[in-house]
């Protein structure tokens, strides 16, 4: 093990299949139902919030339309509202259940929303109409293992957390994760001022199979990606650092109620690990025995793609980062993240509430020691 500390992995929306949903021609398109090209246009250039307010009009005279239904469905997603989107889509399937698109898009919100039951039988359907369809058999094949896998497990339902475990043996465990999660869900949603409504599920797994089932780099010690999956083999040996994981897996889920999409990375993991334990003294540590700096432009992106590293250097930069953050926004952390999730940058969000964005950069530089 490269560190004696490992990291958690945040998933924003994995677009690879929406695409294929959009562009994919293997069935006849209802040309003449299709949404004006106004709408889809928008789609096309990401402008999501105008295409859905086009749609919505266009829906008021033709709510029958499949495709409507369809653009709604795909702009909602795309603004990361997985429970409207899994509604828009379930409607175009009503009028048109052989709609190879909205079955392949369904299948991805259902799984963004854990509800992997929905996903297979969509995804199953989409199949059926078009076998030749790239990715779609793998893809079938992934979340067929994952089902057969969970199928297996226990759960411990909860009003706002529903833990799964493989056995007795991880009983403990799910215990403590679900006491953690408890206390903490209150006192983190008083520090971002969120209190998310839905309920969180959360895996238990071996470290094997958390590696087989999300594919995480090597460092990653947990993963949120609309559900929270934790590798917990041995973790009672060291309770306080299955603690900080569990915390800093449910700082992204508030994160993500409270800013469905538009929090870049460094926004995610800094607040993470920020709020994950009060001991930051790693982060420092980690930066004094660096020799690179990585830009806050170039957090904004997924962390997967640095290997240990340099991906200790992302964390700690990021830590400094929701430091900053907290620091700076003090009441307004939430006012924050709800600004970033309805289209504000970051620099916009910030001159708003009062931080500089330029000073705030120039500390945060300062900070990790970045010149
Ligand atoms: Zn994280």
């Amino acid at each position: 093990m490269p560190f004696a500390r490992s990291f958690a992995v945040v998933r924003v929306v994995v677009a690879a299949l929406v695409l294929l949903a959009v562009t994919a021609t293997t069935l006849p398109a209802q040309d003449s139902e299709r949404p004006p090209s106004e709408a889809w246009a928008a789609l096309e250039r990401g402008d999501h919030a105008k295409a859905a307010s086009i749609l919505r009009e266009e829906l008021d005279r033709s709510p029958r339309n499949a495709w409507l239904h369809f653009g709604a469905g795909y702009a909602a997603l795309a603004l990361g509202r997985t429970d409207a989107a899994i509604a828009s889509l379930k409607r175009a399937l009503e009028y048109n259940p052989n709609f190879f698109q909205a079955l392949v898009l369904l299948s991805q919100a259902a799984y963004q929303s854990a509800d992997l039951d929905l996903a297979v039988r969509s995804l199953e359907k989409a199949a059926a109409l078009a076998p030749a369809a790239p990715g779609i058999a793998k893809q079938l094949e992934e979340w067929r293992a994952e089902a057969a896998l969970h199928g297996r497990f226990e759960q411990r339902p909860g009003v706002r957390f529903n833990v799964l475990f493989e056995g007795p043996a991880e009983r403990a465990i799910s215990d403590r994760v679900a006491a953690v999660l408890e206390s903490k869900y209150w006192s983190l949603g008083k520090t971002l001022n969120t209190y998310p409504g839905e309920t969180l599920t959360v895996i238990l797994y071996s470290n094997q199979q958390f590696q087989d089932i999300t594919r995480a780099p090597a460092w990653a010690g947990g993963g949120y990606d609309g559900r929270i999956r934790l590798p917990v083999s041995g973790a009672l040996r060291s309770p306080r650092s299955l603690d900080r994981v569990v915390t800093h897996e449910l700082v992204h889920f508030i994160i993500r109620t409270a800013a469905p999409t538009g929090a870049p990375t460094w926004v995610h993991e800094g607040l993470a690990s920020y709020l994950e334990s009060a001991d930051h003294t790693w982060a420092p540590k980690t930066l004094r025995a660096a020799n690179v700096r990585i830009s806050l432009a170039d957090l904004a992106g997924g962390f997967e793609r640095f290997d240990g590293d340099l991906a200790a250097v992302a964390y700690a930069e990021s830590l400094v980062a929701g430091q900053l953050l907290c620091e700076r926004l003090g009441a307004n952390v939430g006012t924050f993240l709800q600004m970033l999730g309805s289209g504000h940058t970051v620099d916009q969000a910030l001159s708003t509430l009062n931080v500089p964005p330029d000073t705030f950069t120039a500390e945060w530089q300062r900070r990790v020691g970045l010149h």
